[in-house]
């Protein structure tokens, strides 16, 4: 949420979307726009023992959510509830970054707690200005610290929600949804069984929120972002990429694993196993009917849509002399899985070996095992195009229509697999908005 208006904006989709047919829902809430990265760099700022440009970027965040706070026109009393909360937070924080500046560092564990701030303070505005709009309707509303039950390993930055003991601990907040009442929490953090302070990495919030409502027993779980859906094609890229009504799990996520921004990765998975329909939709456009993601995908044929990954690295490593050696691959993939690296796609021929690597991984490391058995070379600023669809597996001739929309592209690799329903393509940087262009030409022109 960016400002007082997005606010009341996610205020009238809870009325409208939550509580209509006498639901009564959880609402997680992720930080306010851009909040979560202000705390990373207040806690970088007071590693590097800026304290007072620390200090001032803790007042501009209360600054920031005091004005949306004021901007609500709540009630006197709300309002002072809600500040006099904030101000604790922020206080908290103060004490914190002294404990970074004292320490001289920053432990993941420290670094958690200073990141729950965004979402505790969103919340805490939220539960007000809620619970103010519907008081002439009789809803209790319960604001619920995420810490308290949505207990987590203790990976501090990438913490693994424990969903079995989520499940235990939510009973209660169960009983007083049933009762009528509406809850809101945090998304992104939690706790570990000690009550230190969590989250559960970037992006995090949907996961959460897919998590809860798999141990709510929810009807439907339903995702607000800032785009109406899982769409063809990034927007951005292809002006008349549209969102796909309903797609079928697999593709959700290989979509969003191979680059498409709506969801995280994991979210939808647990949904799925426990037949949650996830509903993905816009706050900016709420009346926007968005994705309803299946698990019932015999009905979905063809192809979903075309996920973009950019500043990729290709990583080709061929063979040293004429003949490849039996345990080339046995070393190179010893040597990804000793660096923790994961490929994105791979493409294995009889004297070469491509691999498609995100940017942000230490890949020079992999030239201290690997130079022994092949010859290592990196070439940046590639982008891994993949069309996703259960139909590709399916339907005869998806793939010959690719390839023909990529006529003129230049393909540097291809990898077709796995979950059958992906083929990803690596290309230049340069050459990717046409490319995929093309591509959404083929598949989904709707002329
Ligand atoms: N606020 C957290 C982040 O920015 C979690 C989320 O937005 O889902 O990463
Ligand atoms: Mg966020």
């Amino acid at each position: 949420m960016q400002d007082a208006e997005a606010m009341r904006r996610a205020i009238s989709i809870v009325k409208k979307h939550g509580m209509a047919r006498g639901s009564r829902p959880l609402v997680v809430l992720s930080a306010c726009a851009g909040v979560t990265n202000a705390l990373i760099r207040i806690g970088e700022l007071a590693l590097l023992g800026k304290i007072d440009q620390a200090h001032n970027a803790i007042s501009d965040l209360d600054e920031r959510h005091f004005g949306l706070l004021h901007d609500l026109h709540l009630t006197l009393r709300s309002e002072q509830e809600a500040s006099l909360s904030l101000r604790f937070l922020w206080r908290e924080l103060r004490t914190l970054v002294r404990g970074v500046e004292l320490l001289g560092e920053l432990t993941p564990k420290m670094k958690d707690k200073l990141l729950s701030a965004g979402e505790r303070a969103s919340t805490v505005i939220f539960s007000h200005a809620i619970r103010e709009k519907l008081s002439n309707t009789g809803v209790a509303v319960y604001l619920f610290d995420a810490r308290e039950f949505f207990l987590t390993d203790s990976q501090f930055t990438s913490a693994r929600p424990q969903v079995n003991d989520i499940t235990k601990q939510m009973k209660l907040i169960g009983k007083r949804l049933s009762s009528g009442a509406i809850g809101i929490t945090q998304g992104f953090i939690g706790a570990t069984k000690r009550g230190e302070t969590t989250t559960i990495g970037r992006g995090g919030s949907d996961f959460s929120a897919t998590i809860m409502g798999v141990a709510l027993a929810a009807k439907e779980i339903q995702i607000w972002t800032d785009v109406a859906g899982i769409f063809t094609c990034d927007p951005r890229i292809v002006k008349n990429a549209y969102a796909q009504p309903i797609v079928a799990f697999e593709d959700a996520s290989t979509m969003a694993y191979f680059g498409a921004k709506v969801l995280h990765p994991e979210t939808i998975g647990p949904a799925v196993e426990a037949g949650i329909p996830v509903r993905v939709l816009s706050s900016k456009e709420p009346d926007k009917k968005g994705t309803t993601i299946v698990t019932k995908t015999n009905l979905l044929k063809g192809v979903t849509g075309i996920a973009i990954k950019r500043n990729v690295i290709l990583a080709k490593a061929s063979a040293i002399g004429m003949v490849p050696q039996a345990d080339t691959l046995p070393i190179i993939f010893d040597s990804l899985r000793q660096k923790n690296i994961i490929p994105l796609a791979t493409s294995v021929s009889f004297d070469d070996i491509l691999l498609t690597l995100e940017s942000n991984q230490n890949t020079s490391e992999l030239h201290e095992d690997i130079d022994r058995v092949s010859h290592l070379e990196f070439f940046p600023n590639r982008a891994l195009i993949t069309l996703v669809g259960i139909g590709l597996h399916q339907e005869a001739g998806i793939a010959a229509r690719l390839f023909d929309a990529l006529i003129n592209v230049n393909c540097e690799m291809i990898s077709y697999g796995g979950a059958m329903n992906a083929i990803s393509i690596v290309v230049k940087e340069e050459q990717v908005e046409s490319a995929v262009k093309k591509i959404h030409t083929e598949f989904f022109s709707t002329s």
